[in-house]
């Protein structure tokens, strides 16, 4: 008998707006559905392929957290006098040679960008991915997958996150060619590309037509060493850009001090507060009422439908969603708007995901927090044969 072999190739935002649009990988992968999405963001969404669990089990929502009390960055709050003139300090690539910077100076191993934080603030936030999701008890005390798969004993293959698409997938070929039987490919070019350009731009058939031709390499690869599972996933779509709204300047102009009454982070498509006073609660929601139009308050409802609720509420005491298309310009991740946005509500056509297989789906993937279960199943296969 041919030794079986398992890859599931993640590729992020392969919403299926696009998968149907452009009838992606039809002819090899035939098997495919849409996937509601998980409420926020890459760094959300991925803790909970990698352990099956939500937001709320995880503690995985928006890169930062308003907690002065846990702040690794407390003494950096100084920086924002030193380092002038600001408009410098503010730019894409010092921030990001800055975030290089501090986070070999604390030793993270995880995914690390200061984004548009600024160092005053800084020093009231915690990092929420200071570890590597991807390595062994990076999500402790939660088993993600390398943890199931280091116990299997089975030769398996997980992409660096680190590395490029084209470097990934030919990591991957060479694992195959050493025996590997489970692989986890992880490729985030198309999120970025997606972030700048519209579902129809010429680039988005051009990128996908890269995939296309990867995966056919890498199905043939696999097809000489066993019989080959294939599947492909994603965890959100994109959507377009339909606005803007400046809720930082709203609430800052509204007489309240920052760190003394409130926190606030202000991701691209929420703004998440943190109550420290009564004045606070009372004068948020009424600074944000003219600008309902634009989003809406989360109930606690519907915290626990997205797997969000936290009695310790260190998501936030309260979530202003934006909606779909609606961006937060400028927020704590960037001073500008993108063509395409996603975290937004999962309900949103645009948000959808996807998962195309070349075998059979099983019926309860309905939801990216269920690919873990499909990957772990598929595990066990492989521990039998
Ligand atoms: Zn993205």
């Amino acid at each position: 008998m041919r030794k079986r072999i398992k890859i599931f190739l993640f590729i992020d935002a392969l919403g299926w707006d696009i998968v149907s649009h452009y009838d992606f990988l039809a002819e090899q992968l035939p098997e495919r559905r849409p996937v509601k999405m998980q409420f926020g963001y890459s760094c959300s969404a991925i803790p909970t392929i990698l352990t099956g669990l939500s937001p709320s089990e995880h503690g995985h929502l928006g890169l930062f957290q308003f907690a002065p009390g846990r702040s690794p960055f407390f003494k950096l709050r100084k920086l924002d006098k030193i380092l002038r003139p600001k408009s410098f300090w503010r730019r894409g690539r010092v921030r990001h040679w800055l975030s290089k910077l501090i986070k070999r100076l604390y030793g993270f191993t995880g995914y690390f960008q200061l984004y548009q934080m600024p160092f005053e603030k800084l020093g009231l936030m915690d990092y929420v991915e200071k570890r590597d999701i991807f390595a062994a008890g990076g999500l402790a005390p939660a088993l993600n997958l390398r943890d199931i798969l280091e116990d299997s004993e089975l030769k398996y293959h997980i992409s660096d996150w680190r590395r490029s698409d084209e470097y990934n997938i030919n990591a991957a070929c060479k694992a195959l060619e050493s025996g590997c039987e489970f692989l986890f490919v992880y490729t985030a070019g198309l999120d970025a590309l997606r972030h700048r350009s519209g579902v129809e731009a010429p680039e988005i058939a051009n990128m996908l037509e890269w995939y296309r031709k990867r995966v056919e390499i890498l199905l043939e690869t696999a097809e000489r060493c066993g019989e080959v599972d294939f599947t492909v996933l994603s965890d959100h779509g994109m959507t377009p850009l339909a606005g803007t709204v400046d809720i930082k300047k709203i609430i800052e102009s509204g007489g309240l001090r920052f760190g003394h009454d409130y926190g606030a982070c202000y991701d691209s498509t929420m703004a998440r507060f943190y109550y420290l006073t009564g004045a606070a609660e009372e004068r948020i929601p009424e600074l944000l009422k003219p600008y309902e139009y634009a989003g809406r308050w989360l109930t606690e409802a519907e915290e626990r439908q997205y797997g969000i609720y936290r009695e310790d509420r260190i998501f936030g005491d309260a979530i202003f969603l934006l909606n779909p298309g609606v961006q937060l310009v400028p927020s704590d991740l960037s001073l500008t708007a993108f063509n395409g946005m996603h975290g937004f509500a999962p309900e949103d056509v645009h948000s959808r995901a996807a998962i195309l297989s070349n075998r059979r789906i099983p019926d309860n993937v309905v939801e990216v927090a269920d690919y873990f279960g499909y990957m772990k199943s598929s595990i066990e296969v492989l521990k039998k044969a």
